[in-house]
């Protein structure tokens, strides 16, 4: 186990019971406060620890980082530095905050650690590239079901490739960004011709997604057994959809305009090293995929979901709880795909993992499949229903992996629907 995994490790900075960000998760992000332009950080416990500060102050000598690489809006030249500098920095961290390292000064730690309630937090990269996958197998079942037929509801490809289109990377906005309800053509049941008016079947979807740390030569391509060495970390991904757009303009390419108003991750890039102990076995794959795809190990990690829905201000309610581990195909076997035909991946990529559903009712991770495309509205704490999302609707996801006491959390994944503009 890597020392900074060891579920014995504490910090002297205080983390409360339950926090998603003890000693041994140590994410990274971008954040600033009212004195501090946007820089890099890593949280523990409440606070975030600057690391432009450490940098500066040598506390960070010996691992080959360039002058100025934390003291950036995004977090992409950092991750350029690959696997190995990522995993350094947050090794050396650990060392830094063990409640037996007494390195850093007093006045050090005053200055380093800035509590949580005064940062912004900001997009972590800027995103390069963005795909979205479709790697859910009751997902796919469930949206081939309704709109198509539930005795074939996956398609012959389904099994023998991960399907995935590619997204729009513009418009993928940091967690507590309000959007707003997009307007476009659809087609109502009964209505001979399309009308343009704003959607009303605004969804979310529950995705995790991952980004990546290399640039590769257009060209080339990337083995299932390779491919955790290009990923950074992971973060929470809210893939919005307009399901009256989607469904209308989505033959013969794919979503369109109903997927790119928006996207919501998580200020928090929590990496592989942390998330190392939560290694599971995926889904067994019948039938046997062909041999680019083949891979070795546990791939899939076993991180809770959890999906939250707030009516204006009142209380949250959850609507879903799912988990990461029932995706059929896993990481390495998307980006094996992806770059399969030289297809070139970049720093700050994201690929979102497609919506996350487990093979129970409670375990859906989209509206659509929660109340089965409206047929089945969700009761909420104030008296209302939901079939879709309604305006001023706050939607939250969360997630954490959690083993022998030691909680690997995100944080939050936070977006709320205002009226069509
Ligand atoms: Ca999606």
């Amino acid at each position: 186990m890597m020392q900074a995994n060891h579920p014995s490790l504490k910090s002297w900075v205080e983390v409360p019971k339950g926090s998603d960000f003890p000693i041994q998760n140590l994410p990274f992000g971008i954040f600033k406060t009212k004195y501090l332009s946007p820089v890099a950080g890593v949280a523990i416990g409440q606070h975030v620890l600057d690391l432009v500060y450490l940098h500066e102050n040598a506390y960070l000598d010996g691992l080959g980082l360039p002058a100025g690489v934390f003291n950036q809006k995004y977090l992409n030249d950092f991750f350029a530095l690959g696997r190995k500098t990522i995993t350094a920095v947050r090794n050396r961290v650990s060392e830094l905050l063990r409640h037996d390292n007494d390195e850093m000064t007093a006045a050090a730690r005053e200055i380093a650690l800035v509590p949580m309630a005064e940062v912004q937090m900001l997009m972590p990269v800027r995103v390069s590239n963005y795909t979205d996958f479709y790697s859910s197998e009751e997902h796919a079942t469930n949206v081939g079901s309704m709109f198509r037929d539930p005795k074939n509801a996956l398609l012959p490809n389904w099994k023998h490739l991960p399907v995935g289109y590619h997204g729009r990377a513009s418009s993928i906005v940091v967690s507590g960004t309000d959007l707003h309800r997009p307007k476009g053509q659809i087609k109502p049941a009964d209505a001979e011709l399309p009308v343009y008016c704003p959607s009303r079947k605004v969804d979310f979807e529950l995705e995790v997604a991952f980004i990546t740390c290399t640039e590769t030569k257009l060209g080339s391509s990337i083995t299932t057994q390779q491919a955790e060495e290009h990923i950074a970390g992971l973060v929470l991904f809210n893939d919005w959809s307009a399901r009256d757009i989607q469904q209308w303009e989505y033959v013969p390419l794919g979503p369109f305009l109903s997927k790119n108003f928006g996207s919501t991750l998580s200020p928090w890039v929590v990496t592989l090293d942390a998330l190392e102990p939560f290694r599971v076995k995926g889904p067994e794959q019948l039938p046997h995929v062909l041999p680019y795809l083949s891979y070795e190990g546990a791939r899939n990690f076993d991180i809770q979901l959890e999906v939250l829905l707030q009516a204006g201000k009142a209380e949250p309610t959850t609507v879903s709880r799912s988990n990461f581990k029932y995706m059929y195909w896993n990481m390495c076997q998307q980006l094996a795909h992806h770059t399969v035909n030289g297809c070139n991946i970049q720093v700050g990529d994201v690929y979102a993992s497609g919506t996350i559903s487990g093979p129970s009712p409670g375990s859906y991770g989209s509206m659509l499949e929660l109340t089965w495309n409206g047929q089945k509205p969700l009761s909420m704490p104030d008296g209302t229903a939901r079939q879709f999302i309604e305006d001023g609707d706050t939607v939250l996801i969360k997630g954490f992996a959690e083993k022998e006491g030691v909680r690997i959390g995100f944080g939050e994944c936070k977006g709320r629907i205002l009226p069509a503009l």
